[in-house]
């Protein structure tokens, strides 16, 4: 098992996540002399949207490259299409830096699951031990970091949009740090790590017209990846009933309240915590 040695940072995939865009604006050469024995790469994906403070101009950059066949004519696809191109000029580790309106804590998102990208994840996690690691499979191939076989997404939270918060911007800072030095360094020596795995997406309760007759209830709001009983309640609703959710199993709940997903309706993803051998 070996990694490369060219490693691609992103920030600003999405225009409203300053965070990452801070380190890409203020810290490269730090990371350079840090880590002189990595080539590092930097990306400013969506430079249009960070103007105009928002998440994308046409639509979003981390799922544009599903779209790479079609005619699409949107920024997005065009930036797509050029990050594509630089990451498989050459085998690299691409790390993505987002964060999220949702009390994630600090996590990493896996989109290919193989040896490598969960061994990283794993070394990370032993360096930082609060680090969760999600596992979000990416058939479709959409997401930034899935144009190479290796790749993480560091996403913390929370974060308002178009804010920098300093512990945050620590975190994202300290986790960057210890994959780079884990790249360098890299070894196999893990069996086995615990990850949070994308099962199911639950929507908020529309109306006829698509508004929403519900928000998040406060049972659950903030208790990103706490275990959920197999019915709990997941939604109040503005004429004052609870509305239950039920599983068929104890499941854990991310991206709870996320801005981002509004449009779509999204409310929660649930996950299975589950140990993937290595
Ligand atoms: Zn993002």
């Amino acid at each position: 098992m070996i990694l490369p040695k060219r490693v691609i940072i992103i920030g600003g995939t999405h225009g409203n996540e300053w965070t990452g865009i801070t380190i890409l604006q203020n810290y490269q050469d730090f990371l350079k002399n840090k880590f002189p024995e990595l080539e590092l790469e930097f990306i400013f994906a969506n430079p249009e949207a960070y103007k105009i403070e928002k998440r994308f101009k046409d639509e979003d950059l981390n799922r544009s490259c599903q779209f790479l066949n079609e005619n699409r004519s949107t920024y997005e696809q065009k930036r797509a299409i050029e990050i594509q191109k630089i990451i498989q000029k050459e085998p690299c580790v691409v790390i993505d830096l987002h964060t999220t309106t949702s009390n994630m804590g600090n996590t990493l998102i896996i989109s290919n699951e193989n040896a490598e990208n969960l061994t990283l994840a794993g070394l990370v996690q032993e360096n930082l031990p609060e680090t969760k690691i999600l596992l979000a499979p990416d058939l479709l191939k959409k997401y930034l970091i899935s144009q190479s076989s290796f790749g993480l997404m560091i996403e913390v939270g929370p974060v308002p949009n178009n804010v920098i918060r300093p512990g945050p911007l620590k975190d994202s800072l300290n986790i960057l740090i210890s994959i780079l030095s884990n790249i360098h360094n890299f070894r196999v020596g893990i069996s086995e790590v615990e990850v949070y795995e994308e099962a199911c997406d639950v929507y908020y309760p529309q109306n006829q017209k698509n508004e929403l007759t519900a928000c998040i209830h406060e049972d659950i709001e903030g208790n990103d990846l706490i275990k959920l009983p197999k019915i709990f309640m997941a939604f109040q609703s503005f004429n004052g009933e609870e509305i239950q959710y039920e599983a068929n199993e104890e499941m854990y709940p991310i991206f709870i309240n996320e801005a981002a997903y509004y449009p779509s309706r999204l409310a929660f993803t649930l996950c299975r915590k589950i140990i993937k051998n290595i």
